[in-house]
């Protein structure tokens, strides 16, 4: 590209965000200062940090002219901070707003989820510093934006279950389709994503409940068990009609044969995808031949990949159309240029892409959004995480308010991610060892 000067490059764009603005939100202390700008001269790495924050990891990481950039990893993985800090020494020195060089210093030691988060992290707050730097949102750097608003599914919306039965999944079911969101597209766990519901069942399948890592319960399913699910599919799809859609999470653990019979039991339901039904969340590989035997057996949308690390790992996957929608989640798989690579490939293959996000948090949001913005036209919607605690709504600034309308949100245009942190907010909130982590 010619003009990757700030002036040149914004002045070559509608709609990119105008100087005056850039500079009535430094003011308000909304965003970092801008740096000189990547067409005069490196964006050096100076440190990189890890907080704790409610609970999620939050990246920072500190350029030597005056621009921070933050990522975030699930908020299930409090215990990430080490593996954090692990990569330092690896970029320090590095230009930031050269992501794709900095990511070939740390892309090859990371694995599957949880050992993607941190790289993913990083590199997410890479390009944040890269926008800010360029004085664009992220979505410009990513090739521009195919769409203006992106479509969300559920997601962190959840209301606690009174019971396990198909009335009680029915009950859930209808707060989530009464909420604020307005979602178009509602995911439910089922099966053996869903260990009360296996467990709460006398002889379900053919195997006793295990416990240690998630998603342990794994074997053939009884007549009884396959019966259950199945009604309480019927329950929760019966709320939502034929103007929601409602998704799977499924497994891992389930048979072939018992996916394919489950499968075709809920054709006529129109349900938009089963996930995880053979390998996934958590599963240290995607099993493409096995996938694809299912695949194959019915018109069912099959569903997978929030697990993997890499383009490289869901090659087997897209090749061999082991899978029509592939759910790679940013915060995993290597970052959000990471999940496009894999989403553009996915789509010369006809397969299309719902990515995975629930746990994500806030800055995460805003990386789901950049990203959405510019993936490609096989793009479905992503996981709408939320915050949690409940304060995390009052430490970052810059998201709209409300966040999602009838399902979808506005892409913004503000440089970077375009969220920040209220930093005053925010330190009530730091632990005494990341005190400093805002300094
Ligand atoms: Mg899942």
């Amino acid at each position: 590209m010619a003009n990757w000067t700030r002036r040149g490059f914004m002045g070559s764009l509608p709609g990119a965000v105008a100087a005056t603005s850039l500079a009535a939100q430094q003011q308000r202390g909304s965003l970092t200062a801008p740096a000189k700008g990547p067409g005069h001269g490196p964006i050096k790495i100076t440190d990189l940090r890890c907080a704790i924050i409610g609970r999620n990891p939050v990246v920072r990481i500190v350029t030597d002219q005056g621009i921070s950039g933050y990522g975030q990893a699930e908020s299930t993985k409090a215990y990430l901070k080490p593996m954090v800090l692990f990569y330092k020494d690896y970029i320090l020195g590095e230009d930031a707003t050269n992501v794709e060089r900095a990511m070939l210093k740390i892309r090859r030691l990371g694995a599957f989820k949880p050992w993607g988060s941190a790289v993913s992290a990083i590199e997410i707050a890479l390009w944040d510093i890269a926008g800010q730097a360029a004085g664009v949102p992220v979505y410009k750097l990513l090739g521009g934006k195919l769409r203006d608003r992106v479509r969300i599914y559920n997601g962190g919306v959840r209301f606690p279950m009174t019971g396990q039965t198909p009335q009680d999944y029915a009950e859930n079911t209808q707060k989530m389709k009464e909420a604020k969101e307005g979602f178009t597209l509602i995911k439910q766990a089922v099966g053996f994503h869903n260990p009360a519901m296996m467990r709460a069942m006398t002889n379900g399948w053919y195997d006793e409940p295990r416990t240690g890592p998630p998603h342990s319960d794994r074997g053939l399913m009884t007549e009884r068990g396959l019966e259950q699910v199945i009604a309480c599919v019927e329950a929760m799809k019966k709320v939502l009609g034929k103007d929601i859609g409602l998704a799977l999470d499924c497994g891992p653990g389930w048979t072939v044969k018992d996916a394919i019979t489950f499968a075709r039991a809920l054709e006529p339901l129109h349900i938009a995808w089963l996930e995880d039904l053979i390998t996934g969340d958590y599963t240290p590989y995607p099993n493409a031949d096995l996938f694809r035997e299912v695949t194959q057996s019915t018109s069912l949308p099959i569903h997978t990949g929030e697990e993997i690390y890499l383009r490289d790992n869901f090659k087997d996957l897209i090749e061999k159309q082991a899978i029509n929608i592939i759910g790679p989640d940013p915060e995993d798989v290597g970052g959000i240029a990471e999940l496009k690579w894999i989403a553009e490939y996915a789509d010369i293959h006809g397969i299309q892409v719902a990515p995975h996000g629930i746990f994500d948090g806030l800055i995460g949001l805003a990386a789901h959004v950049q990203m959405a913005a510019a993936l490609p036209q096989n793009y479905i919607a992503f996981e709408y995480p939320v915050g949690q605690p409940d304060w995390w709504y009052d430490i970052v600034e810059g998201l709209p308010n409300p966040i999602a309308k009838q399902g979808f949100i506005d892409v913004w245009d503000r440089p970077g991610l375009g969220v920040t942190f209220n930093v005053q907010a925010a330190k009530a909130h730091l632990s005494d060892e990341d005190r400093h982590f805002f300094d």
